[in-house]
């Protein structure tokens, strides 16, 4: 049955990725093996998060967890210390619980099927088509914002990237790419590595790009148009009241509660997961921090409180501070805030 044209187009693209990938990509340390675990790892870091961050957090998480075995049986703490500062905490949960899966399941090993990849916790079609075609050079496509935007341009798609018609043309093209050749890990390495090195979101390098005589946004001068902008999710602003509860040299802490939002991490005491201290209104926060997590702006403000009513929580020295996993927002505020006995002199 004859191709359509994108289909042959799509595969006339294929030797000069693969050309371009062989000279230019980027020497990664989960780029220098096979192991489907560390790939797994990797992958999932970089949901959401740039190389350049990446890099050491998975090479302290390699040396600490090498195998699914070590990650099944470390300590949830562990495992979420060694993620702390990543953000999106459901990631390293759903690691380790498909860990236990691959140990109850697979006998350990990582399953080489897409389809069982899929399967586990945390993994959607991107990432199984990512593992599948780096680690075992399975030809099953990956379409995620790089390859969005790649598609969209070479192939002049100005429709919404979200709508479904256009989600399943981009997979069927990426399909297309990915089978017109041997080397699965490469192709699919080629086009993350031109979204992320030379196909921008704002100012593409067409020039070095090696696709670019076929680029119909090129050209046609709508690089700049296309992909369409999608609507924006509006932001909410949540203002969080921390709580600065010393006794002597320690600082109280509390665990976050299973069913919150990053469960299981440390944090000061606050009036998001425990009943709100009244607090006189005109007391002045002594330290405060913004962050920014999906639509949410969060601003905290902690202040010093000295005769808190009954809480539970750990009292935490300085020391102890550095080994527990604390969410970001809240290692913000402990930078800025002061040792506990200076605490207790402003306060007094
Ligand atoms: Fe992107 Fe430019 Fe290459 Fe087209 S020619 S794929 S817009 S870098």
């Amino acid at each position: 049955m004859p191709q359509p044209p994108a289909q042959r187009k799509a595969r006339r693209l294929v030797p000069r990725l693969l050309s371009w990938y062989g000279k230019h990509a980027r020497d990664l340390p989960w780029r220098r093996t096979r192991d489907p675990y560390a790939i797994w790892i990797s992958e999932i870091m970089l949901q959401q998060t740039q190389v350049a961050t990446v890099i050491p957090y998975w090479e302290r998480w390699m040396r600490a967890l090498p195998t699914v075995n070590h990650l099944a049986r470390a300590k949830p703490e562990h495992v979420l210390k060694l993620w702390e500062g990543l953000g999106y905490y459901s990631r390293a949960r759903n690691l380790q619980a498909a860990a236990h899966l691959i140990l109850k399941n697979h006998q350990g090993q990582f399953p080489n099927s897409p389809e069982a990849i899929r399967a586990l916790p945390g993994i959607g079609r991107y990432t199984a088509g990512a593992i599948s075609s780096i680690a075992f050079n399975l030809p099953e496509p990956i379409v995620d914002g790089n390859v969005v935007r790649i598609l969209t341009r070479l192939f002049g798609q100005r429709e919404d990237p979200k709508a479904k018609v256009l989600q399943s043309k981009l997979w069927s093209l990426a399909e297309t790419l990915v089978r017109g050749t041997e080397d699965c890990a490469a192709l699919n390495q080629a086009l993350m590595e031109l979204g992320a090195t030379v196909c921008h979101p704002r100012s593409p390098n067409c020039t070095d790009c090696p696709v670019e005589r076929s680029c119909t946004a090129h050209k046609e001068n709508t690089t700049h148009l296309i992909p369409a902008a999608t609507a924006r999710a509006s932001t909410e602003v949540r203002r969080i009241e921390v709580y600065w509860i010393t006794r002597g040299d320690r600082i109280l802490l509390r665990q976050r509660p299973d069913g919150f939002h990053n469960a299981g991490f440390w944090e000061l005491p606050n009036n998001e997961t425990c009943p709100s201290i009244p607090l006189p209104p005109e007391l002045e926060p002594l330290a405060t921090a913004r962050h920014t997590i999906t639509k949410f702006r969060i601003q905290l403000l902690a202040y010093a409180v000295t005769k808190p009513r009954a809480l539970k929580g750990r009292w935490c020295g300085r020391g102890e501070l550095e080994s527990l996993p604390i969410t970001a927002a809240h290692r913000k505020l402990l930078r800025q805030l002061p040792a506990p006995n200076e605490a207790a002199q402003t306060t007094a």
